[in-house]
């Protein structure tokens, strides 16, 4: 059994991207911009901005943050939204999820100019990711592919179950995989919190993304001997012991089915750190649209 080791690729990637960057600034260009909005102050989305903040930084990518309380009005932040689109120094951005229940969030990313959306959620990226068409890809399932690619795991062939249909991880993931293309033409079955017999279905992918958000959703006996396991899952969940009060869960029962794997993510430290990566390499994407 391999732990995909996320941070050890994310670093690498990271590298990579600094040299581009730094080769961009020694020709005279000015660095790739991302803004990133937050509305209010939840504490789970603080930190993830903040992180997204430091890993530009580490490459050479402008960070901007640009935040709101969450007492603003939809219109308000479409408002917002709209002058990030006509403004020229900014590469791409993104709208940090969730934003209070007042305002729609289909509304707003739909919003974004597809070329700025370095999170893959406007229709036409959707649409075009659907078609096989060149486009901005959602962070989580390109780190995801790249994570497969650079462990050389085929996915051509392949029975690929996504647990999961969220719009930002489930269905874009899905897409991806079933398209013709290396890193696709697998035959992907997408299962939700409808779906019957997930255990069963479960038992005959090769590989398994679980991104439930539902801690030790996924145990031993769903997963067949030799399966790659990708554990998209974050749930924090209390833990006195822990300096901050919780750990992170991902949405596998690690112990039980990590014997039982080819591959298998852990959490932290396994698509985590690839999201972060994706969205800086969806930002230098978006620079090369600007031009
Ligand atoms: P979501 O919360 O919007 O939706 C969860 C999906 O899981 C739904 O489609 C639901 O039908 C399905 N589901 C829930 N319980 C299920 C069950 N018992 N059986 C089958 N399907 C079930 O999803 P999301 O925004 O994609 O987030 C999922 C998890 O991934 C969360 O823990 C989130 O924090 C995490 N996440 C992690 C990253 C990362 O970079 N690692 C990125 C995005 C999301």
């Amino acid at each position: 059994m391999t732990i995909l080791n996320g941070k050890q690729i994310a670093a690498e990637i990271r590298s990579e991207l600094k040299t581009r960057i730094d080769a961009l600034r020694s020709q005279g260009k000015r660095a790739p911009k991302l803004g990133i909005v937050i509305v209010g102050h939840n504490p789970a989305s603080e930190t993830y901005v903040t992180n997204k903040i430091k890993a530009c930084s580490e490459v050479g990518i402008d960070a901007v943050k640009i935040a709101f309380e969450d007492t603003i009005s939809e219109k308000e932040l479409l408002e917002e939204v709209a002058k990030l689109n006509a403004d020229t120094t900014i590469d791409g951005f993104i709208v940090q999820l969730p934003l209070p229940s007042h305002i729609d969030e289909q509304v707003i990313t739909s919003a974004i100019d597809y070329r700025k959306d370095v999170d893959g959620l406007t229709p036409e990226n959707v649409g075009r990711a659907a078609k096989g068409l060149p486009c901005i890809v959602s962070a989580t399932p390109r780190g995801i592919r790249e994570l497969l690619h650079r462990y050389q795991i085929t996915t051509d062939g392949k029975h690929i179950v996504v647990i999961g249909r969220s719009n930002i991880v489930g269905k874009p993931m899905a897409s991806l995989l079933m398209q013709k293309h290396a890193q696709g033409n697998a035959t992907v079955t997408l299962c939700h919190s409808h779906t019957g017999h997930l255990k069963d279905i479960c038992r005959t992918a090769d590989i398994i993304i679980v991104a439930a958000g539902h801690p030790n959703l996924l145990t031993a006996d769903m997963v067949r001997d030799g399966a790659t396991v990708i554990d998209v899952g974050i749930t924090r969940v209390e833990d006195k012991t822990t300096e901050k009060g919780y750990r992170l869960c991902g949405d596998v029962n690690f112990d039980e089915v990590a014997p039982k794997c080819a591959y298998i993510t852990p959490v932290p430290g396994g698509v985590g750190p690839m999201t972060i990566v994706s969205l800086l390499q969806n930002t230098l994407q978006a620079y090369g649209y600007s031009k």
